[in-house]
């Protein structure tokens, strides 16, 4: 790891220009670490964009460096790097093999597959964020409140504000350095965790009104028509994955959100040391043990019987692990 990242500070020192990218409906790692990494290289000089087709999504157009945010690519950018990224299939924009300059891949999905020319992988890491804090302070690399608040936004989504088991001492004591530095961690907290507009909690009633369990798997569905009824503007769930995963009992909480073109997105939360990025895996996604996705072809109904039968094998074959 020491290695990486000093491989890593080396290709960054060299480059006079990039584009940030991360993953498709990039979640608050996603925003936060593109945004950290920017607002840095820019200090020393550099020509950074971060790019998220569409442009920013407005649960994170407050965070600072929001107004950097491109939705195309440049023409030539000289180097590429992907944040928060497991693998080059759910990079957006798509990134098309005769224009692909090299990547440096910074992430912490056990999943990844160490795609760049350089990577830094940390798969212990509660998130990307926190690979780079290490990665700036390694390098000293410029900080400052702003950059601290992006890397802040990146450790209280990921963790669920602190709640995953992979919240260790030393995730702690980050954050509470990057206070020092002047992140703003109150405002991070609400606007990105707490806060949730009327359309979302609306969007989260069409969820919850059919939420289903059977003593292990709570499962629910959110539909296109969900969708337009709450005026909900994004194609995510809102985060209500995350509500799910808070339902007492079960070991596995299960969200099924159709999408535009035949397409399902599924994700996984787990407790007790069931392992559902393996399950991802089997459908074409990844992540890591507590959390996973996947996106599937096919209607509702039947990506969620061919999941649930998986899930359910699967928490029958390792009851605990
Ligand atoms: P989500 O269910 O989208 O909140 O994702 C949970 C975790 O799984 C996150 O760490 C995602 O980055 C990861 N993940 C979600 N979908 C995929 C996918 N199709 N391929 C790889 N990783 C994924
Ligand atoms: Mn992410
Ligand atoms: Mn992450």
């Amino acid at each position: 790891m020491e290695a990486d990242r000093t491989l890593v500070n080396q290709r960054l020192a060299e480059l006079q220009s990039a584009v940030i990218v991360t993953h498709e409906r990039p979640d608050g790692d996603a925003v936060g670490s593109m945004l950290a990494l920017s607002l840095c290289l820019r200090r020393l000089g550099k020509t950074v964009i971060p790019v998220i087709p569409g442009g920013i999504p407005a649960r994170y157009a407050s965070l600072p460096g929001a107004d950097l945010v491109a939705s195309d690519l440049p023409a030539t950018p000289e180097k590429v790097i992907a944040v928060d990224c497991a693998d080059l299939e759910r990079c957006a924009p798509p990134i098309l093999p005769d224009r692909r300059p090299p990547f440096i891949n910074i992430d912490h999905h056990p999943t990844n597959t160490r795609f760049g020319e350089v990577n830094l992988v940390e798969p212990a890491a509660a998130a990307t964020a926190e690979v780079l804090y290490d990665l700036i302070l390694d390098g000293g690399l410029p900080i400052n409140g702003d950059i601290a608040t992006n890397l802040l936004a990146g450790i209280v989504t990921d963790t669920i504000g602190f709640r995953t088991d992979n919240v260790t001492s030393g995730v702690l004591r980050k954050t509470a350095a990057l206070v020092d530095h002047g992140g703003r961690l109150q405002e991070v907290y609400e606007r990105l965790l707490t806060q949730h507009t009327l359309a979302a909690a609306r969007y989260w009633g069409a969820g919850l009104q059919r939420l289903q369990g059977d003593g292990r798997i709570v499962w629910t569905r959110l539909t296109l028509a969900d969708r337009k009824l709450a005026e909900y503007p994004a194609d995510d769930d809102a985060d209500l994955v995350n509500f799910l995963g808070t339902v007492d009992s079960p070991s596995v909480a299960l969200l099924f959100v159709e999408q535009p073109g035949g397409r399902v997105k599924v994700s996984w939360r787990s407790r007790a040391g069931v392992d559902v990025s393996r399950l991802a895996q089997q459908f074409g996604g990844g992540g890591h043990e507590p959390a996973a996705g996947a996106t599937l072809e096919g209607t509702v109904e039947e990506v969620e019987a061919a999941v649930l039968r998986a899930t359910r094998q699967s928490l029958e074959t390792h009851p605990s692990s």
